[in-house]
């Protein structure tokens, strides 16, 4: 056992070691903890709708109807009524023609893409892509190129001179997980078409946060049935857990009959599905949520930069603030937790060597008063151990 204390004692001294924190979730954003009470500006419940009354009304109320567990996979046993209801909404809400869901969103990426493409197919993923599609690409034993994070000149010129033969799949995030930056979708389905190759975009962090509507990508850039596979999940926006997929009936057919993620694991319990349901519910009649995530995103990062901090001119809820060393990174999210304010410390390998950052997320669920103290306490703790600013 000598090689795992090894590795554990190594990172360490790189500061990246690991550990798990516990919390109790009062309501979306406040957490406690040994008797304190947290801020939380590092979870992705980007609409709070993990503790919206209806959602959890839903949720209850199937666990009445039909158990904790769906007792197996769902084409050896059949699945509970939610399933089917859920993704014909889910085609409806995103605009596709089916969908089909998947227990994780990274069970539905790594599904997705090692069944679209094998050996001999080329897939071109951007270099910031989230690691669920980097596993996904692995395991589908396909070549890979990467292309620079979202520079659609080079991802252009490596398709120039891709190979002849066999399949071609684009995929990228539509939202950036650790960047909060959106891909260019609409340059990179002009190029896909040119060189006729399929396009997938993950939508983990735009469902329910950009687009009319909360919508995701495709609806952003107006672009619908142009990307061929739009992915995304119930464990963000959507309060829940679980990922899927919409696109072209055969797409969803084929992956159904393909994807060993989808195959072989037992399907989500009723509670998980009906609470997905109930969340596209809320969104689509609450179109005020998404408005109300986005105007305290621009709030925050106004905030922030106006305290002196480096916060770029996005829209999105995510919004990094690079420190560069992991071990600086570390010492500030500590100082800040002394603070009751929770952010996340992002570092190798989610992100690049040098490039560790905070990683502050901002929900519908929040009051601009208390983002407002949050964001001088941040640049206050920076300025105190001389990190940033
Ligand atoms: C979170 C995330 C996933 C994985 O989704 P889970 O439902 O958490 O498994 C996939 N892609 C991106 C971009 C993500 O941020």
């Amino acid at each position: 056992m000598d090689f795992l204390s090894k590795y554990l004692t190594e990172i360490k001294q790189l500061e990246l070691h690991r550990e798990l924190y516990t919390y109790s979730f009062r309501d979306a954003v406040h957490a406690q903890m040994d008797g304190k009470e947290y801020l939380i500006l590092a979870s992705n419940n980007y609409l709070g709708l993990t503790h919206d009354p209806a959602i959890k009304q839903a949720a209850m109320a199937a666990i009445n109807e039909y158990g904790t567990g769906s007792g197996g996979a769902r084409l050896t046993i059949g699945s509970h009524p939610h399933y089917a209801l859920l993704e014909q909404e889910l085609a409806e809400f995103k605009g596709a023609e089916a969908a089909v869901a998947f227990n994780t969103g990274y069970m539905a990426n790594v599904g997705v893409i090692s069944s679209l493409v094998g050996t001999g197919d080329t897939i071109y993923s951007d270099e910031l892509n989230h690691a669920s599609i980097v596993d996904g690409c692995r395991l589908s034993r396909a070549r890979v190129t990467i292309f620079q994070h979202s520079d659609v000149n080079h991802l252009s010129s490596l398709l120039a001179q891709s190979p002849s033969n066999g399949q071609k799949l684009i995929v990228v995030d539509g939202v950036f997980s650790m960047d909060g930056d959106i891909a260019p979708v609409d340059d990179i389905v002009d190029i896909a078409e040119k060189y006729n190759a399929l396009v997938m975009v993950d939508d983990a962090h735009a469902t329910g946060v950009i687009g009319p509507g909360g919508h995701g990508t495709a609806a952003h850039f107006g672009l619908k049935e142009r990307i061929h596979i739009q992915m995304g999940t119930f464990s963000k926006a959507l309060g829940s857990e679980g990922g899927f997929v919409a696109g072209r009936k055969t797409i969803i057919e084929f992956l159904i009959n393909k994807a060993r993620s989808f195959i072989y694991s037992t399907a989500l319990s009723p509670a998980t599905i009906a609470a997905a349901r109930a969340a596209i519910q809320q969104l689509t009649s609450r179109p005020e949520l998404v408005q109300k995530l986005s105007r305290n995103a621009c709030f925050m990062r106004r905030s922030l930069r106006d305290a002196g901090l480096p916060v770029g001119e996005g829209v999105t809820p995510i919004i990094p603030v690079i420190v560069g060393s992991a071990g600086a990174t570390i010492a500030l999210v500590q100082e800040l937790r002394r603070e009751e304010v929770i952010v996340s410390a992002i570092r190798p390998p989610t992100v690049p060597a040098g490039t560790s950052r905070l990683r502050i997320t901002v929900s519908a669920a929040h009051e601009e008063a208390e983002l407002a103290v949050a964001a001088e306490k941040i640049a206050a703790a920076a300025k105190r151990l001389r990190i940033v600013v």
